[in-house]
């Protein structure tokens, strides 16, 4: 065969008929003389002819139509909207649970600013005790009566603590207590309150230590009670405080 430079597609055009008068008596006149471009045109009408049986042949079942159809279609514009509304509950999902997160994060603020502000204020007071004592079995009566909950005070002897005092102190607008303890040179506040359910809430359920304006704080929820222990005492300090707490009221 010799070779040949015609355009393959030129010949496609022409088996089609979308090629001009000219053009194709051009091409008929080259296909008289080029065997190359005989054979092509041979090959083309062969694979054109084998499609046209296959088609005649095969016809398919509506089922099959329709199951093409629906995988090849655009989609239609209710799937759309629903895309769109699932995206926009989505958004809406995470908008609340970021101003929840907010909110939460607020209220906690508030609980450990109301908390320090207790601290600060005992160690500011002149009189920062309503009732002086050392002595657990009399600083913890003093509260009957005066607070709507009971609590246990651990004994101190023979731990790096010593018992000031306490005082009835209003916290988060409920009557609390706060015992306030003695470590070396520091004060460590216990402050302990009814877990209303939206301040305590504020809190990690289990208990956690927090360092907020050189305080270290301590918190945890006990048998419906909120406690937190505050100071400017050494983290392990407040810590040990703490665990002697849970171990007395548990
Ligand atoms: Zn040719």
């Amino acid at each position: 065969m010799m070779p040949c430079d015609q355009d393959r597609e030129m010949l496609a055009a022409y088996l089609d008929g979308e090629v001009q008068a000219e053009e194709g008596n051009a091409l008929e006149r080259h296909l008289s003389t080029c065997s190359t471009c005989t054979a092509e045109v041979a090959s083309m009408l062969s694979v054109r002819r084998t499609m046209r049986t296959a088609r005649t042949r095969f016809t398919p079942s509506v089922e099959f139509r329709r199951k093409i159809q629906s995988q090849t279609a655009p989609r239609k514009p209710g799937f759309k909207a629903f895309g769109g509304l699932s995206l926009a509950i989505a958004a809406l999902a995470m908008l609340v649970f970021v101003m929840f997160w907010m909110r939460q994060g607020a209220v906690r603020a508030d609980a450990y600013r109301e908390v320090a502000d207790l601290h600060v204020g005992d160690l500011a007071s002149a009189n920062p005790y309503d009732v002086v004592s050392s002595d657990r079995h009399t600083v913890k009566p003093w509260f009957q009566g005066r607070i709507p909950f009971s609590f246990n005070l651990p004994e101190f002897a023979g731990t790096e603590f010593t018992l000031l005092g306490g005082r009835l102190v209003y916290l988060h607008q409920q009557p609390s207590a706060q015992v306030v303890v003695g470590m070396g040179q520091h004060k460590i506040s216990v402050l302990i309150m009814q877990d209303d359910g939206v301040f305590g809430s504020a809190f990690p359920v289990s208990e956690r230590a927090d360092a907020r304006n050189a305080f270290n704080i301590e918190t945890w929820n006990s048998q419906g009670l909120r406690f937190f222990v505050i100071g400017d005492a050494e983290k392990t300090g407040v810590r040990h405080l703490a665990q002697i707490l849970q171990n007395a009221n548990q």
